[in-house]
C-alpha cells in the first residue's frame, strides 16, 4: 500500500465503480463512491433480483456471462470474496466443466488451466456480493441516492481540471451536501455517462465512435422446477447457444436453480421482434430450436419474468486525450462510460474490471495529472482497443449475415473466392477447437479473454492443426458449425400460426 493521502471520487458504484474503489482503496486512496440508486434490499440472491430498484444500469436484470478475466482479476485481489460469491449460489465452471466429451480422454492438465474457469449466476448476485464485501472496507465511503447532476471543474493557464461535482437538490437535501470536491474524480457511471455533455458546457468536446450492432436482445428468466436438475449439456450435439442466422440464442444457467435465455434479432426482422415481447411466443420459439427444448420445457421448468428487451445496443469509445494532451486533468472515465462493446460477446464487465485495475496502478504509478492522463491512455489503448476493434469486426460480420435474411440485396459480400476461403477457414477451425486439446485451450483462453482475442491463431502449432483440418476438405468440417433449428420461413410460419 503506498502512502498517499490523495482523495478520489467516483461517479457511479456499478461494476466499474465498486472494482475502482475497491483497487484504489487498495492502494491507500482514500475513496467516496456516489451511486444513485438504492442499496441492495437484504436478504439472499433472489431479493435482490427480484426487489432491488435499479434504474440506474438498465442492463441489470439482463443474464451475464462473467469470463475468465474478470474472475481471475477478482480471485487474485480479493480470494476472500470468491467464499461470498459460493456462498450466495454463484457456481465456479472450471476447465474440464468446458471439455467437450470428446477432448476429455485427450486431457493432461497444464498450470494455465486453472486460470480457465468462469462464474455462473445472475448479476444481481455479483453486484450485491460486491456492495457488502465494500461495506466492509473502512477506506471506501458508499452513498446511495446519490445523483450526479454536474461536473465541478477549475480553468487556468494549462486548461481545465475536474474538482468535484454537484448533486442534484433532491439527493443533496436527502444526504446533507450538495457539492463533494476530491484530487481525482472517476467516471463510472455507465452507458448513459452525462460527463460528456457536462464537459461540453466548458467547451471541451469528447470525440466519440459511436457503432449502433443493429441488434435487439430479449431476455426471459426461469426456474427449475423442485427436483429437477439443469440439462446435460456436454455431450449433447445441440448447444445451448448458437446463432441460425435470423437469430441468437443462448441459455445462461445462473444461481439458485434460475437462468435465463436471451433471444437476439436484426432490427430488421420486425415480426419476430414482436413475437418475443409475448411469453408465449417467446416459449414456442424456445421450444422449436433444439438446443434450447430441454431448457425450457413446461415440465422441467417455469418462468419468472416476462420477456423484457434491450436497444441502443452499440460499440462506442471516448477519446479523453487530444494530440497527446489531456482534455480535462484530473478526470478519469472507466469501463462502459469510456467503452462499450456489444453485449453479446459478453465482454463488458471484464474489461470494466481490467478498466479499474488499470486506472489504480496508473495513478499509483503516476502522480503528475498529465503524466497519468497519458499512462492511462496508452494503456486502455493497449489493452482495451484490441477487444473494442475485434467485437466491432464481430458486429459488423453479424449484421451482414442477418442482412442476408431480411434485406439480401443491402448485404455487402466478400467477393466469391474470399467468401469461399473464409468458410472452409472457419470449418476447419471449428472441427479443430472440437477435436484437439490444444487447438481448444487457445480458444478458450482468447474467448475468457485471457489473452487478446484471436491471439491463438498466431501460435504455429495451431496453424498447423488447423491447416491439416483444411486439407481435409470442407465436407467433413462442416457439420461442426451447423445448428439445427427452424428456418426463418419455418419460425415466421410458427409464430403466424398461433
Ligand atoms: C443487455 C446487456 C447484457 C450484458 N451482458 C453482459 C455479459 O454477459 N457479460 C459482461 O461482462 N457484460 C455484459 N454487459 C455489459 C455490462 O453490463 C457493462 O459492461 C458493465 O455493467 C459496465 O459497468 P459500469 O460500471 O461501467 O456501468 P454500470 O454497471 O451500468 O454502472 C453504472 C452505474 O452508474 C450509476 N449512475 C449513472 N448515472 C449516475 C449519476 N448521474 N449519478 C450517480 N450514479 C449514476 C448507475 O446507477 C450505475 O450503478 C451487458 C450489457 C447489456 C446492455
Amino acid at each position: 500500500m503506498s502512502d498517499t493521502t490523495e482523495t478520489v471520487l467516483i461517479a457511479g458504484g456499478g461494476i466499474a465503480g465498486m472494482c475502482c474503489a475497491l483497487a484504489l482503496s487498495a492502494k491507500g486512496f482514500d475513496v467516496t463512491v456516489l451511486e444513485r440508486d438504492v442499496a441492495p434490499p437484504a436478504g439472499d440472491a433472489d431479493n435482490a433480483f427480484f426487489e432491488w430498484q435499479r434504474r440506474g444500469a438498465s442492463q441489470f436484470r439482463h443474464p451475464h456471462a462473467f469470463l475468465g478475466l474478470m474472475c481471475n482479476l477478482l480471485q487474485d485481489h480479493y480470494p476472500d470474496l470468491l467464499d461470498d460469491f459460493y456462498a450466495a449460489g454463484a457456481r465456479r465452471i472450471g476447465f474440464t466443466d468446458m471439455l467437450p466429451p470428446a477432448l476429455l480422454n485427450q486431457y493432461t492438465p497444464t498450470p494455465e488451466d486453472d486460470r480457465l474457469w468462469v462464474l455462473m449466476c445472475r448479476r444481481a448476485t455479483i453486484e450485491t456480493v460486491l456492495r457488502r464485501y465494500l461495506e466492509k472496507q473502512t477506506a471506501i465511503t458508499f452513498h446511495n441516492g446519490a445523483i450526479i447532476e454536474n461536473i465541478l471543474t477549475h480553468s487556468d493557464g494549462e486548461g481545465l481540471s475536474a474538482t468535484g461535482v454537484q448533486l442534484r437538490k433532491d439527493s443533496a437535501e436527502q444526504l446533507g451536501f450538495r457539492e463533494i470536491t476530491a484530487d481525482v474524480i472517476v467516471d463510472a457511471s455507465g452507458r448513459t455517462t452525462k460527463f460528456p455533455q457536462w464537459l461540453a458546457a466548458h467547451d471541451i468536446t469528447i470525440e466519440k465512435e459511436d457503432h449502433d450492432a443493429e441488434l435487439l436482445y430479449y431476455t426471459r428468466h426461469y426456474k427449475f422446477k423442485p427436483g429437477i436438475d439443469e440439462p446435460e449439456t456436454s455431450g449433447n450435439k445441440d448447444r445451448n447457444a448458437g446463432d441460425l442466422g435470423y437469430i441468437k440464442f443462448g441459455i445462461f444457467p445462473g444461481d439458485n436453480g434460475h437462468f435465463a435465455l436471451i433471444l437476439c434479432l436484426h432490427k430488421t426482422e420486425t415480426d419476430l421482434i414482436e413475437a418475443v415481447k409475448d411469453g408465449d411466443q417467446f416459449d414456442r420459439i424456445a421450444r422449436s430450436i433444439p438446443g434450447l427444448a430441454p431448457w425450457v420445457d413446461a415440465a422441467k421448468a417455469e418462468s419468472t419474468t416476462h420477456p423484457f428487451g434491450m436497444a441502443d445496443i452499440r460499440a462506442v469509445w471516448r477519446h479523453y486525450v487530444d494530440d497527446d494532451k489531456p482534455l480535462v486533468r484530473n478526470f478519469f472515465a472507466v469501463g462502459d462510460a469510456m467503452v462499450r462493446t456489444n453485449p453479446l460477446y459478453g465482454r463488458g464487465c471484464s474489461t470494466s474490471i481490467l478498466h479499474a485495475h488499470m486506472l489504480a496502478d496508473v495513478l499509483q504509478a503516476q502522480t503528475d495529472p498529465i503524466a497519468r492522463a497519458l499512462l492511462f491512455d496508452r494503456r486502455s489503448e493497449d489493452e482495451l482497443r484490441p477487444i473494442y476493434k475485434t467485437s466491432l469486426t464481430e458486429d459488423r460480420n453479424n449484421i451482414r449475415r442477418a442482412l442476408h435474411y431480411t434485406q439480401p440485396g443491402k448485404a455487402k459480400d466478400l467477393p466469391g473466392w474470399q467468401k469461399k476461403f473464409a468458410a472452409a477457414f472457419f470449418d476447419a477451425l471449428a472441427a479443430a477447437v472440437t477435436n484437439n486439446i490444444h487447438v481448444f485451450r487457445g480458444a478458450m483462453r482468447s474467448l475468457n479473454l485471457l489473452e487478446k482475442p484471436g491471439a491463438f491463431l498466431t501460435d504455429w502449432r495451431t496453424r498447423l492443426i488447423v491447416f491439416r483440418y483444411m486439407l481435409r476438405g470442407r465436407s467433413k468440417n462442416a457439420g461442426v458449425r451447423t445448428v439445427r433449428g427452424p428456418t426463418r420461413q419455418e419460425m415466421l410460419q410458427l409464430i403466424s400460426t398461433t
